[in-house]
């Protein structure tokens, strides 16, 4: 059986043109006056004559209202914004015969969230550009997470908050997500140096294919736009052109890699648990930068931590002072000192022997599932500067 596609609201913020903001605060007004007059108009026929006006009644009195002088406004916006209020009233009204919700209220210029909503014949979505309909102008849209490959938005909503900013959300059908089966399964994921990533399963996850090669490309470009002189500028703009075509190369391959990596992780597992490291601290270190930076630890966690709230996964960040590198994964005994080039050790306590990564992603997983098991109540033990255990204990952040 093939399960349903589902339909994902994509939202991000965009910059309107003074154009722009003046067409859709005149269509946000549009959209409340027609909510009311239809809200009247349904009271009225509820209270008065016990009679219930549906969807197409009230459709009948836009066309109607459209023709009258006073309301001829209503003609300069789109009017798909005003069917669909419309529809949301219709919602309302079932909700509300359905005891499922209040009598619906009017929409008020102050307190009532200002939004109008546009289904497919009302805008363009093109190569990545939306246009809304009476605009020529697509909308400045920053892409803060990509669209589903290939997505076309059914339904695409504008809003503007309290604080002035302007949002558009995208509902989207989409492919990539299917609902999953709940399973027991965890994983710790360690950030490494000569990997990727290590798993609590002891796998190991490399770097994108071709990434090196890709780096030699880049340096080579590199140089050579720095040879062009100042005043060479077709010559230059070329090889900037290259350059930045390299860096587009590289970024697309990580993204891809991953985007797979993230989605098999969150298929898999029910809880992931990674350290809650941030970049800003470990690029003090010179070793670690350049392998951070290959790693792109920061776009791993934000692309795992928004597949798992789809699919209704938990990741889990450890606090990044939890000793996971300095607690033996077998008997809990904390190593005194750790240096970053010591791949494999020797547990002092047992005399197991460990790899440095895979013991790390072991101790991730065993606090991470405490915490998610007790909530606040398990600590793991914290690590002082100077390395000896500490009684003073921190609690792992669970994130929201
Ligand atoms: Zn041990």
């Amino acid at each position: 059986m093939k399960a349903a596609h589902v339909k994902r609201a994509f939202k991000y913020r965009f910059y309107p043109t003074d154009a722009q903001a003046v067409e859709l605060s005149r269509t946000f007004g549009c959209v409340r006056k027609v909510y009311n007059l239809a809200l009247v108009a349904r009271t009225e026929a509820w209270t008065l004559r016990a009679e219930r006006v549906n969807y197409n009644t009230t459709s009948a009195m836009l066309t109607a209202w459209k023709k009258t002088e006073e309301l001829a406004y209503l003609n300069d916006v789109s009017s798909v914004p005003l069917q669909q209020a419309l529809r949301h009233l219709q919602m309302a009204f079932t909700s509300f015969f359905g005891k499922r919700a209040k009598y619906p209220r009017f929409k008020s210029r102050k307190r009532s969230r200002k939004s109008a909503e546009y289904t497919t014949s009302a805008f363009r979505f093109q190569g990545g550009r939306l246009t809304l309909a009476k605009m020529t102008e697509p909308l400045d849209i920053v892409w803060s997470r990509p669209l589903p490959e290939g997505a076309q938005p059914s339904t695409v909503t504008v809003s503007q908050d309290a604080a002035g900013r302007w949002y558009v959300s995208l509902l989207v059908e989409d492919p990539s997500v299917q609902p999953l089966l709940a399973t027991d399964a965890a994983v710790g994921i360690d950030a490494g140096l000569d990997h990727l990533l290590t798993l609590s399963t002891g796998e190991q996850i490399a770097n994108p294919r071709h990434e090196r090669r890709d780096r030699t490309c880049l340096a080579r470009a590199q140089r050579e736009l720095a040879r062009k002189a100042p005043g060479d500028g077709a010559n230059r703009a070329k090889a900037r052109r290259r350059v930045a075509r390299v860096h587009a190369r590289i970024a697309d391959r990580r993204r891809d890699h991953l985007h797979k990596l993230t989605t098999r992780l969150v298929r898999e597992n029910q809880t992931i648990v990674i350290e809650d490291l941030t970049v800003r601290n470990l690029l003090k270190n010179g070793r670690l930068a350049r392998a951070i930076s290959d790693a792109a630890w920061s776009e791993f966690r934000s692309l795992l931590e928004y597949k798992a709230r789809w699919y209704g996964r938990d990741v889990i960040a450890v606090d990044r002072w939890f000793p996971s590198s300095k607690l033996c994964s077998h008997c809990g005994t904390l190593q005194d000192r750790m240096p970053l080039h010591v791949r494999i050790w020797t547990c002092d306590g047992c005399g197991v022997t460990l790899d440095r990564d895979v013991n790390a992603a072991h101790n991730l997983k065993a606090a991470g599932l405490a915490v998610s098991a007790c909530g606040a109540g398990v600590r793991p033990q914290r690590s002082t500067p100077g390395g000896q255990s500490a009684t003073k204990q921190e609690t792992p952040r669970r994130e929201p």
